[in-house]
């Protein structure tokens, strides 16, 4: 495609949507020109293609789905079966899966469709099973109540959100954390590292139905072949969300012990992270949980959406070029050196350092909160988010952590010298931000004090860095 084509494409977009509601016209191009002119340090964040972007704004918002490839409740989903197996055979390929659902919406969604699964496939009850076999009619209020009962008590061990656990690995105000009996495991105080042995120990003692790994802020491998031993030795059914690391498993830098694919009975993953495709979920998943995992509809999730699943099959139709695992593989090394010039100029990191594209700074070390360090690099022109640490002594809201992460740089080209140029002004303004006081002059964990002056110089020489890296090149809206 000519450079001129996006810019046709996206310029003639804007001016349709103009003419009905100015306002959204003139968001989304304010949305592209701050994303411009932004340092983008958020781990889950990317900057999908055009091509990808462009499958999503067409004729196949309109249409209803529901059912799999081939089996609709619907009439006339030709053109959707075509996408949505093409979306599959993709990421079948790409991942080396035997099946793949890539109906959900999100990746929490992805992970609704799997516990379902997994419950329907595993749990003993004659209820669900005359359910299953479309005798519903059979059932009493009994057998309903007792379904209910034992659906609902089900035991799942997953990793803790203060270790960087994700929400709907049983964190208490998810529903994960109502709906299953929940046990969670951490990280050794000391190393920050997963303790396998005590991963080992508590799957022994608690017995959970679904073994869970994955994570959304810890910055290390996970070896997934001694997490499915565990899983084994307990009767338990492995599941991974690899919803961070996607793209690194697809670019084969995670590979053998550490790509969860072979490892799992099951893997779940976002498509818009480090995957770099459109806002998403997918199911992979062997043959003996595929049929309850494609009845993800009615179970779970209502119509699938036929425009997203068209942007999936061109993003991971991307994935699977050559130059996707270099992109994968400069994540790693752009992560390295940013958490190399950090480490260099005193900053503290958990776990030491990173081996994938994910750095947590514990900015306890510069004497703030996460909330204080979010707001004053925002101020400076850098974007991150505050994250727990493990133990964080000061909760999920304020916390003690800087998260940042580098698939969306590495995708507009910046390289390691622009990360220790980057980990320069994180520095900077973290070791220039003081703690503020709040109206009684007590301490504050959310006030801060930067000089205006240091913000506007970092701010500046953040918009520098990114001069020689334009983000979409060839879009010009004019
Ligand atoms: C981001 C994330 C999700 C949720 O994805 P959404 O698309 O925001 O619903 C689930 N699991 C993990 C590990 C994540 O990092």
């Amino acid at each position: 495609m000519s450079r001129n084509a996006e810019s046709t494409a996206f310029r003639s977009a804007l001016e349709v949507v103009r003419g009905v509601e100015p306002r959204v016209a003139d968001a989304i191009a304010a949305e592209l020109a701050d994303q411009r002119e932004s340092l983008k340090l958020i781990a889950s964040e990317n900057y999908a293609s055009p091509a990808t972007l462009l499958a999503m704004g067409n004729w196949f918002s309109d249409k209803y789905a529901e059912g799999t490839v081939g089996r609709r409740f619907y009439a006339g989903c030709q053109n959707v079966d075509t996408v949505e197996a093409l979306a599959a055979e993709h990421a079948r390929e790409l991942f080396g899966a035997s099946h793949a659902y890539v109906q959900p919406h999100s990746g929490i969604d992805a992970n609704l469709v799997a516990f379902w699964a997994i419950l329907a496939d595993r749990v003993e009850s004659p209820a669900l099973r005359k359910a299953q076999a479309r005798q519903v009619n059979d059932l009493t209020e009994a057998d309903w109540f007792a379904l209910r009962r034992e659906l609902g008590n089900q035991r799942m061990l997953g990793m803790s959100l203060d270790a960087g656990g994700h929400l709907t690995h049983g964190f208490r105000p998810n529903i994960s954390g109502k709906m299953f009996d929940q046990r969670s495991y951490g990280t050794d105080p000391a190393t920050g590292l997963i303790d396998y042995d005590r991963v080992a120990e508590a799957a022994r003692e608690f017995k959970p139905l679904i073994l869970v790994a994955g994570y959304s802020a810890y910055p290390r491998k996970v070896n997934f072949r001694i997490m499915r031993e565990i899983a084994d030795s307990v009767g338990a059914t492995f599941m991974v969300d690899m919803a961070h690391f996607a793209g690194l498993v697809a670019g084969k830098v995670f590979t053998g012990d550490f790509d969860p694919v072979p490892h799992a009975h099951i893997v779940t993953t976002t498509t818009h992270k480090s995957l770099r495709g459109p806002r998403g979920g997918m199911v992979l998943c062997g043959p003996e949980l595929a049929d309850q995992v494609d009845r993800g509809c009615p179970m779970v999730l209502g119509g699938p959406l036929p425009h997203v699943m068209a942007a999936k099959a061109v993003a991971l139709a991307e994935a699977r070029r050559p130059d996707f695992a270099d992109y994968a593989q400069r994540i790693v090394d752009n992560a390295q050196a940013l958490a190399d010039g950090l480490l260099r100029r005193g900053a503290t990191l958990v776990t030491g350092g990173t081996d994938n594209h994910l750095v947590l700074i514990d900015v306890s070390g510069y004497g703030l909160t996460g909330r204080q360090a979010e707001q004053a690099l925002l101020d400076s022109g850098i974007v991150t988010n505050r994250n727990s640490v493990p133990q964080d002594p000061n909760g999920a809201w304020y916390t003690s952590g800087i998260r940042i992460g580098t698939p969306a740089l590495t995708t507009r080209g910046l390289g390691a010298a622009e990360m220790d140029a980057t980990a320069e002004l994180i520095h900077t303004v973290l070791s220039q931000t003081t703690p503020g006081t709040g109206p009684d002059g007590a301490p504050s964990k959310a006030k801060y004090v930067l000089d205006p002056a240091v913000a506007e110089s970092v701010g500046k020489q953040a918009a520098d860095l990114l001069t020689p890296f334009p983000l979409y090149p060839a879009v010009d809206l004019g």
